[in-house]
Order: structure tokens, then sequence, then C-alpha cells
């Protein structure tokens, strides 16, 4: 294990001799991509041209079930953005502006992508709304083929528009709604790509990772690895593993969680990633799970005043109410803390405005998103997967019979063992919710009494968001 920069151990993947030369060669990533753009442009269209019904429709099942269940339970939250890895949006426009596939093709300046690109698009705010777009329409997106073929079809045209005008991976960087939680989410997981020796890039002129080389090209996701301290924006493409001269870059494997105690990049548009997946987590369980029909209604536009008033209610929720009570919630511990008697071998308290808190302590909520997120699917993956295998056998439901799988019916798996899943994980993220609320308030105020004064009202909305995961899934 090598000595740590952040948060303890590390262990490098690259010691091992076949992990780098597999990470190292040209062909890797496309060889990922490859199966997912077969698979990706068959639900485009399956959803398209094949059965309206959704259970009977490979786009349906294989997007929302299957590669929904393996994003948010496993390649999430044990691989960081390996799925930006083998992703199929942003790879057809990619090829095209190389205009090479697999060998080093030709590469736009990086100032093609940072100076083209509008500055005040520089953030995640374009992924907050892209994402809560398809999450208000969701109930239509979620059900529908014909739906969910167009988005993604809108989805990869977007993609290949923005490579050709802009090189590098802008959309995937400032637009895909997907890569928007990604980036948030991967700060959890025990894997990382970051530089062995930040020195060694200090003294390294040519910087072929940001320039590229005739082995690869410049990062992609217009990062610069030396500098790299989080898993946000770092779509773990390889390709500075293959330009770095220096064979100073590195794939850690590390402690969890590590990303959320790192001040450097917090922002008010993360933070808003982070209400907004907590919010919509909660409402996706109300209308899909719940026992409400007349919500289901709404969300589904039974008829247009209904729809908005749904409409309203989740944006007020997602952008005021959560947001608004948490401000709360850390505003109140803020003052607590400062009031707090100080012990002479304290540290100072560092002076920040009651915003400033706010944002840092919100990073505190991807653990419990995240497990909401994940309690959330187990409730219904275990149950429908089994729709996918006749699938195999006939995605546009047009009655063939491929691989002999379609009389396969429709069998729950451990439907009583699910919730004996769900209530450990939303625990646990509960727990680890807590701490890292704890971890971020000791930044701020030093004092062990301060620091746990100040996480009392946020453990207080954590713990009231816990209970109606709960409650909605007992
Ligand atoms: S090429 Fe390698 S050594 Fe040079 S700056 Fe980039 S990561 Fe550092
Ligand atoms: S830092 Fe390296 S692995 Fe990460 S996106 Fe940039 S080039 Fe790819």
């Amino acid at each position: 294990m090598s000595a740590s920069t952040v948060g303890g151990w590390r262990f490098d993947l690259t010691r091992i001799a076949f992990i780098k030369r597999l990470l190292k060669h040209r062909g890797f990533q496309t060889l990922l991509i490859l199966p997912n753009l077969f698979a990706f442009v068959l639900v485009i269209l399956t959803g398209l041209i094949g059965t309206p019904v959704g259970n009977r429709n490979f786009s349906i099942i294989f997007t929302w079930i299957v590669w929904w269940a393996l994003l948010i339970v496993l390649l999430i939250p044990f691989g960081a953005r390996i799925w930006c890895t083998m992703c199929p949006i942003p790879a057809p426009g990619e090829w095209i502006d190389h205009i090479a596939v697999i060998t080093k093709g030709k590469e736009q300046r990086l100032s093609v992508a940072t100076k083209g690109w509008p500055k005040r698009f520089k953030n995640i705010w374009l992924q907050n709304g892209a994402f809560l777009s398809v999450a208000l329409f969701s109930a239509i997106i979620l059900t529908r083929p014909l739906a969910t073929g167009l988005v993604l079809l809108a989805f990869i045209l977007l993609a290949i528009s923005l490579s050709i005008k802009y090189g590098k991976r802008v959309f995937c960087r400032y637009v895909c709604p997907v890569g928007g939680f990604i980036g948030l989410y991967s700060m959890f997981a025990p894997v990382e790509v970051r530089v062995k020796d930040p020195e060694v890039c200090r003294g390294h002129g040519a910087k072929e990772c940001i320039q590229g080389s005739e082995n690869g090209y410049g990062c992609p996701w217009m990062e610069y690895p030396g500098n790299m301290v989080r898993n946000t924006y770092c779509g773990m493409c390889t390709e500075c593993l293959k330009t770095c001269s220096q064979d100073n870059i590195a794939v850690n494997l590390r402690p969890i969680a590590v990303d959320l105690f790192v001040d450097k990049g917090r922002g008010l548009d993360e933070a808003y990633k982070a209400f907004i997946m907590l919010t919509c987590a909660v409402v996706y369980s109300v209308v899909m799970l719940g026992p409400w029909g007349w919500i289901k209604n709404w969300a589904n536009m039974a008829s247009a005043p209904e729809f908005l008033a749904y409409a309203s209610m989740f944006l007020a929720a997602n952008l005021l109410v959560v947001p608004g009570l948490y401000f709360l919630a850390a505003w109140v511990g803020k003052l607590w803390a400062e009031r707090t008697p100080s012990t002479a071998s304290a540290a100072p308290v560092r002076v920040v405005t009651p915003k400033k808190f706010w944002i840092d302590v919100t990073y505190a909520l991807v653990p419990m998103g995240l497990a909401g997120w994940i309690a959330f699917s187990l409730s219904f993956v275990f149950v429908n997967v089994s729709y996918a295998i006749p699938l195999i056998s006939d995605p546009f439901g047009w009655g063939w019979n491929l691989l002999g799988t379609v009389d396969y019916h429709w069998t729950p798996y451990f439907p009583a063992v699910v919730g004996y899943l769900q209530v450990p994980i939303l625990l646990a993220g509960l727990a680890f919710s807590i701490f890292t609320a704890y971890q971020i308030a000791q930044q701020h105020f030093g004092a062990r009494a301060r620091a746990l004064r100040s996480v009392i009202p946020i453990s207080l909305f954590l713990t009231a968001f816990t209970s109606l995961f709960v409650y909605l899934y007992m």
C-alpha cells in the first residue's frame, strides 16, 4: 500500500502488470463501449418501433430496471464513474470528432471547448435542470417505450452536436443529466484516478495529460490530474494513463467517501444536485410505490390542471422546501456551535457565512441519498427483473423467440427478503451521513463539543428522511 494524499491508505491497481497493460491499451475503452452501444441502439429502436406495452418492450425493462439497478446498486457505489468509461452516448460524437475509433486520431485544442462553452454554464446547473426535467416526466418516460426511445435519441444527438462543435466531453461534463448525479455519488466510491506524486507533475512541463500525445488525448473531461482531489469530474476514460510520459497516474483503491471531506471544489450547484437527488428518491418512492392512487394519476398527466399541481409541488419540494429545511437545520446548528464556550486547546472557529456552512454540510446528504436510491431500486428490481428474460428473445414484443426464452413467465425473486436489505442499507446511509456532517463541522468548529452541537439539527433532518424512506418501504 502506498501513502495516501487524502484520507488514509491507497492501493494502486496499476501495480498489477496485467491491469496496467489493459488500461493503457488504446482499445480498452472502445471494447467496453461497443456492447453498450449495441444495447443502446436496440433500446432506441425498440422504444420507437416496438410494442407500446412497457413490460414487453426491451427499452423499458433494460433501461429502467436492468441498467438502472446495475448503475445505482453496483457501478456507482463500487466503481465511481466506471459507467462513464463504457457509456455509449458520447462515443459516436467523439469518434466523429476524432475521425478515429481506436487509434489516436485528431484532437481539437482544449481552448475550443473551454473558450467556446459559455462561462455561465461551466457548472452543473444544466445537469440539475436536465435531471429535474426528466424526473418530472418520469411517470411517462419510465413506462412508455416511445418516450424512452425519444429521450435517449435526443441525448445521443445532443452529445454528437456538442462533440463536433466543442470537442472534448462537454456534453458529459456540463449537460448529461445522468453524469451529474454519477459525479456527485462517485465521491463515495472506493476507487479513484489520481497522480502518484503531485511533485512530479509540478516539475513536468510537457503535461501530456492536458496536451495529449501520440499515445492518447488530453483529458477529455478537461481535468488536470495533477491537482485532482475528488472523483466528481474524472470520467475514468484512462487517457491520462496512456499519455503520461512520467508513469505518474494511479488507479487507487481507497477508503470509501473520502472525497466528501475535501473542501476544494464544493459549490451551490453540487449542493443542489444532492438536494434534488434526495428529494427525487422520496418522490419516486411515493409516486411509484406508495398507496396513493391520486398522486400517480397527477404524475401520469391524467389532466392538465392536475399535472400542473404535481409539477408545482415537485419543483417546490426539490428547489425550495428540502433545501430550505436543510438550511434551517444547518443555520441553527451553526448558531448553537458558535455559542458553545470554547476550551483553551480548541482550534479556532472558521468564520464562514451560514450559506457556506450550509453548502459544505450538504455533502453529508451523499451517503443517505445513495442509500435511498439503492433501497428504492431494490424494491422493484427483484420483483421485476424476470421481465428481462423473455425480452432477450423478443425485444420488440413482436412475438419472436430468438433464444427460446419467450415463454419465461414473470417471477418475482425473493420478495420477502427485500425489506431486510433496505432497512440496513438506509440505516447505514443515515449513520454515514451523520458521521460525514460531523467531520465537515469539525473543519469549521475544531472543538468536538461545538462540532457535535452543530450537527444535532442536521441529524434530526437526516433521521426524519430515513424514517420516511422506511415508512414508504415497509
Ligand atoms: S503528464 Fe503525467 S507527470 Fe506530466 S503533468 Fe500530466 S500527470 Fe503529471
Ligand atoms: S483525469 Fe484521466 S481518467 Fe480522468 S477523465 Fe481525465 S484523462 Fe480520463
